[in-house]
């Protein structure tokens, strides 16, 4: 058995000084203190000193890194995605397709539902990257209005048989799915894909307040990228957004990278979804970890300047990652560590219904990421395992 110990602990609802966390295989078996009793013996003590131990992040909305988009068929692909997202702290993730052709996204979807279902069945031995647990379905259910760079031609309205469709090559691993709540058909959709468990997340949308309250009636939970691809929020046209900020039933999402947002706005969201609510994604791109250049995403070509990701004049995704987001939320809003660290665990855990993963307790998944006490990622554990490239950093 495994003790890892440092200065302290996030479960993350609650901080430990002197935290212990003992590890058997890829579980925790306890987590406990230093000051209420001493180390049990025989254990193999890991210590990490001045470091600040918190739950493996989870990032739900990502498309790739590292040069590789997630829809890729090159095998190679999701491996380095993984790779390069465990070494900044993520170890759960739900690879995010783009509106594509229909056959694109069937393709696409039955080879990520083969990565997640051998991940699984790997258990330890995919331990070394960070680990798909579902697939993110954005688009083609979205607003021709507020598309941002999804390809307009590839748009489809919500139908029962394309959601179907899209659930069969998934073989059920869609976790979670952005919709536009305005479009016809969109509301039949969303009372489906609720029935089959799905996170159903409102985004890339034209809504109005009524659309948005009839799309929460029908079960949709969240918001996607809030403000980002979404009709603006207006003093007399209060819109999906009014919504989305006030309603207590909605969790949403944001993309900190002071890009997509103002840091003002950033903060605003924080106030008003408050710590059990707020969420942050990465939105990330191939170009990720990557110099600037000419990056795919799905099937088209992104550029990136100065590490602003962009297409035909619009944002497109980003090159953030997750533990920077969550650095960004302590520099913009004031936020405690302690509390950044749950808009990136516990919190998407929850949104997609995760078991075991998001926090720091006895039967969770042994996935840790090691912190500076300012929130740099010195090292990462998936399944009790680290992974060579982030070790020794
Ligand atoms: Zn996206």
């Amino acid at each position: 058995m495994i003790a890892l110990t440092a200065s302290r602990l996030y479960t993350p609802l609650e901080a430990i000084e002197q935290p212990v966390v003992l590890l058997d295989g890829g579980q925790i078996v306890e987590v406990s203190s230093l000051t209420e009793r001493p180390l049990p013996e025989g254990v193999q003590r890991v210590d990490f000193g001045d470091s600040i131990l918190a739950p493996g992040y989870v990032d739900i909305h990502i498309h790739g890194g590292a040069g590789h988009d997630v829809m890729e068929s090159d095998p190679a692909a999701l491996p380095a995605v993984e790779q390069l997202l465990a070494k900044h702290g993520v170890t759960s993730y739900l690879p995010t397709t783009v509106t594509a052709s229909g056959d694109h996204i069937l393709s696409a979807l039955d080879r990520l539902a083969t990565a997640i279902e051998n991940a699984e069945q790997a258990q330890g031995s995919h331990g070394r990257r960070a680990q798909p647990v579902g697939i993110h379905l954005e688009g083609p259910f979205i607003s021709f209005e507020r598309r941002g760079v999804h390809p307009p031609q590839d748009l489809l309205p919500p139908t029962l048989s394309a959601f179907e469709r899209f659930w069969q090559a998934a073989r059920g691993h869609i976790r979670m799915m952005t919709i536009a709540p305005e479009i016809e058909g969109a509301r039949a959709v969303i009372a489906e894909a609720v029935r089959c468990g799905v996170c159903v997340s409102l985004g890339h949308s034209d809504a109005k307040l009524h659309h948005t309250r009839g799309a929460v009636e029908a079960g949709a939970r969240h918001a996607t990228h809030t403000f980002n691809a979404m009709r603006p929020l207006g003093h007399r046209e209060p819109g999906i957004v009014a919504a989305v900020l006030t309603d207590p039933r909605l969790s949403a999402d944001i993309i900190a990278d002071g890009i997509h947002l103002d840091p003002a706005i950033v903060e605003l969201f924080l106030k008003m979804k408050g710590p059990e609510a707020s969420v942050l994604i990465t939105d990330a791109t191939a170009a990720t970890g990557m110099p600037d250049g000419k990056y795919r995403l799905g099937w088209f070509e992104v550029e990136v300047k100065n590490g602003v990701c962009m297409a035909e004049g619009a944002l497109a995704g980003s090159v953030l990652t997750m533990d920077r987001a969550v650095r960004n939320v302590t520099k913009f809003a004031g936020w405690e560590l302690q509390q950044a660290v749950r808009l990136a665990t516990l919190n998407p855990s929850k949104v997609v219904g995760l078991s075991g993963r998001g926090k720091l307790e006895a039967g969770a998944a042994a996935d840790i990421v090691v912190l500076s006490p300012s929130g740099e990622v010195r090292t990462t554990f998936i399944r009790g395992v680290r992974p060579e490239a982030a070790a020794g950093r």
